[in-house]
């Protein structure tokens, strides 16, 4: 499942598309959005905007397509004429004369306006977005000592797009190894410094990976790794998806185990009570 950086890298690239371009087409797969075809494809895109893991399209008439991907949906970006080799269904498609964003299998979209858009139900309720830049380090500091929040635990707050929007599983272990902190705990247990380092991870992981296609492991480490032949998926992560492996700082072998039905990595040393 994508998570907040690999949107926003999605949207970017969408960006680069769809923004100023004249459309030259616009394609609903769903018979309720089809009678919006016309509209919009003789307007240009403002904007394109990921919000923790929804996508907002923006036209200039007051228009936005609002779509979230869920476990199956993909965006595909084509030159004009294209079509990518694939049996996903066709949900979405915007065509200008030079490319085609495609959005494939995704089956929560609408077109909204703008009071739509305010009283959108994930929108509303999302949490700050990690890898959205204007989200400071002291709003996500307030948001793990919140009450309403510290009593939960870590490994469904960081699932939770409620809570910071734009986290997902990867995210998850890797911020919690970073910060230190054991799987089992939740906000109230740990310290203060802890906590700082919490926040200081759920910002700084989600903005390196979006800058770096997905990479959350320490970059100068992942220099030194590269250059000895190591591999993308042994040098990309900390502690996920390395069970057995030995973690980068202690040598202890990386453990995983299943929290909240999705796996969860940790290093016991490191994570240690
Ligand atoms: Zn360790």
């Amino acid at each position: 499942m994508p998570e907040g950086p690999e949107i926003h890298r999605a949207a970017a690239q969408l960006a680069k598309v769809l923004v100023g371009a004249p459309l030259e087409r616009v394609f609903f797969a769903f018979p309720a959005l089809k009678p919006y075809e016309p509209q919009l494809q003789t307007q240009k895109v403002l904007q394109v905007q990921a919000r923790g893991k929804a996508m907002l399209i923006h036209f200039e008439q007051g228009l936005t397509i609002y779509s979230h991907n869920q476990l199956y949906g993909v965006w595909k970006v084509v030159k004009a004429g294209g079509e990518p080799v694939t049996a996903r269904q066709l949900r979405l498609g915007l065509y200008t004369p030079k490319k085609s964003a495609l959005l494939y299998s995704a089956s929560d979209i609408a077109v909204l306006d703008p009071l739509g858009l305010e009283q959108h139900p994930y929108l509303t309720r999302l949490g700050p977005d990690v890898v959205d830049p204007e989200t400071s380090l002291e709003t996500v500091l307030a948001r793990y000592q919140d009450k309403a929040w510290q009593r939960k635990r870590l490994i469904s707050l960081l699932l939770d797009q409620h809570f910071l929007g734009g986290l997902g599983n990867y995210l998850r272990s890797e911020i919690l190894f970073v910060a230190g902190v054991p799987p089992t705990y939740r906000p109230i247990d740990c310290s203060p410094k802890q906590c700082q380092r919490l926040a200081e991870a759920s910002l700084h992981l989600p903005r390196q990976s979006f800058a770096t296609a997905g990479i959350t492991n320490d970059l100068e480490r992942v220099e030194k790794l590269k250059a000895v032949g190591i591999s993308r998926t042994h040098y990309r992560f900390y502690v996920f998806d390395r069970a057995g492996e030995p973690c980068y700082t202690c040598g202890t072998l990386i453990v995983r185990i299943e929290a909240g039905g999705r796996r969860l990595y940790y290093c016991p040393h490191c994570q240690a009570h």
